[in-house]
């Protein structure tokens, strides 16, 4: 018998191979999902969208069998809304994030989306779950999907209704029944195979999200291949790996990419030294001024508003690192900043940044237009901090745009200028410019999720979290001085 869950339903829709990996060859996964920040963020919401309807009883997560009996329980009981309601029929198990009990077998399904949009993907779950309960004998009456509203912003205590937009799904998902049934009787079978399905390699492969078993179904590709160029988007991908343009010699012959994006090809197939154009480099150098100041931020996104006048979703800068030269000769300074967990750290950010960084100062920064963004935002929050905010934003100068524009380029940085490329093939044998070396905190995911689960820790973990952070973003600054001397270097 076939026996599915809601997500695994999902993932054969991406494609049926992935579910028959995941029973018959699950070594073969390599884990490239959400970040521990997104997981969380979409724990945050079902739980706040429960009370979506007033009063509600949960079904504890646990055993599938106690779930559908705690279930029936509370159906029996009369209770209204139920969180987790949990069904199976013939080996399909859901359960729904919110069920509206009306009385004999008559509900409605709530599906909850931490997300702002409606995906494709929200439309094949509750299709399937619509089938579950339709087929265990429910008469579903409405069909509503309650999902994140982008444009709510929060003033006072949180408005959950409006801090969630319900879309009536139900006549979609009816339409959509005959194809979950069909798939259903698909998959029936095709589980049941023992040798491995032919399946061929598609954009579901890498969308939405990365299946965990390219690394499997794509090893006979040759190495790299079109899906290691960087800067094209999937679709070409897919047209030029149909028209069989697939190995970097395949590339280099066709001649189908621009001239930057054929660097990566040539340096790769060639082994070339570096790439430096020192006349643009010397120029983009001469831009500079002391003091010169280098500086990143750290933010986190909660999808749930957590300060006053915040949307979901809105990038809060909690930390930030700064290392400072008054002059050219001068000594390395480090100044760094991070707020206290469970505060609104917007204004304690702002307020220490116009202390820290002069008027007129020239503040270099790697991708420049996320930092620029968040002081603006900043700036407009506090008319009296804008002035001097406003002023460190004009002054700033992007460190990324030597690489961005393959002003310099070495092959390590296999056609990236990300500063998590750009770094280890500048410095390929650095300890101390290598992430891997940091304990705890190894990326800005790592970091949001570290400051979001702060507040909650006991103050020995506390302060050791609040250590990693401050190591990693001391990190960050440290890598952009180490790439400004590096620039400094090549241009003599
Ligand atoms: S890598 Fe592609 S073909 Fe293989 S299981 Fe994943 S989605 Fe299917």
């Amino acid at each position: 018998m076939l026996c599915l869950s809601r997500s695994q339903y999902c993932s054969a829709v991406q494609c049926p191979k992935m579910l028959w990996m995941k029973k018959h060859m699950p070594e073969q996964f390599e884990d490239s999902y959400a970040s521990p920040a997104i997981r969380d963020r979409g724990t945050d919401v079902g739980r706040l969208a429960m009370g979506l309807f007033g009063e509600y009883a949960e079904v504890p997560f646990g055993d599938c069998g106690e779930m559908i009996g705690k279930t029936a329980e509370l159906l029996e009981n009369g209770t209204h809304v139920i969180a987790e309601a949990s069904f199976s029929f013939d080996g399909l198990f859901c359960s729904v994030d919110l069920l509206i009990n009306h009385g004999h077998r008559h509900v409605e399904m709530v599906g909850v989306k931490s997300s702002a949009k409606i995906s494709e993907f929200c439309q094949h779950d509750v299709a399937y779950q619509y089938y579950v309960l339709t087929r265990s004998g429910f008469t579903v009456e409405s069909v509503r999907l309650a999902h994140v509203n982008s444009g709510y912003v929060r003033h006072g205590d949180l408005d959950l209704q409006r801090l969630f937009s319900l879309e009536d799904m139900t006549d979609q998902t009816r339409r959509r029944q005959p194809e979950v049934e069909k798939r259903i009787r698909f998959l029936t079978e095709y589980m049941t195979q023992t040798s491995e399905p032919e399946q061929p390699i598609s954009e579901g492969c890498f969308s939405p999200y990365d299946c965990g078993f390219f690394g499997y179904c794509g090893r006979d590709l040759p190495k790299p291949n079109i899906f290691d160029v960087r800067g094209i988007q999937l679709r070409a991908k897919m047209e030029y790996y149909k028209k069989g343009i697939i190995s970097f010699e395949d590339i280099e012959r066709s001649r189908i990419l621009k001239p930057d994006r054929m660097l990566q090809i040539a340096c790769e197939l060639h082994n070339r030294p570096p790439l430096i154009d020192r006349s643009a480099v010397r120029s983009f150098l001469g831009r500079l001024s002391f003091p010169l100041y280098f500086l990143d931020f750290e933010s986190f996104q909660p999808a749930v508003p957590l300060y006053e006048n915040c949307s979901p979703y809105d990038q809060i800068v909690f930390q930030y690192s700064l290392h400072c030269m008054e002059s050219e000769r001068g000594e390395l300074k480090h100044r760094e900043y991070l707020a206290q967990p469970g505060e609104d750290p917007r204004r304690s950010v702002a307020e220490r940044l116009c202390r820290d960084i002069p008027l007129n100062a020239c503040t270099l920064v790697y991708n420049m237009s996320f930092e620029k963004g968040r002081i603006r935002e900043l700036a407009g929050l506090y008319p009296g901090l804008s002035n001097h905010l406003m002023n460190v934003h004009d002054h700033i100068v992007d460190l990324m745009v030597p690489f961005q524009k393959r002003q310099y380029y070495a092959r390590a940085m296999q056609g990236s200028h990300s500063i998590k490329h750009v770094l280890p093939a500048l410095f390929p044998d650095d300890p101390e410019l290598d992430y891997n070396n940091l304990e705890g905190v190894h990326n800005g995911e790592e970091a949001a999720a570290a400051f979001g689960k702060m507040k909650d820790l006991e103050p020995e973990e506390m302060e050791k979290c609040r250590q990693d952070l401050l190591k990693y973003c001391r990190l960050d600054t440290l890598a952009m001085v180490r790439i400004w001397e590096k620039l400094r270097e090549a241009v003599g």
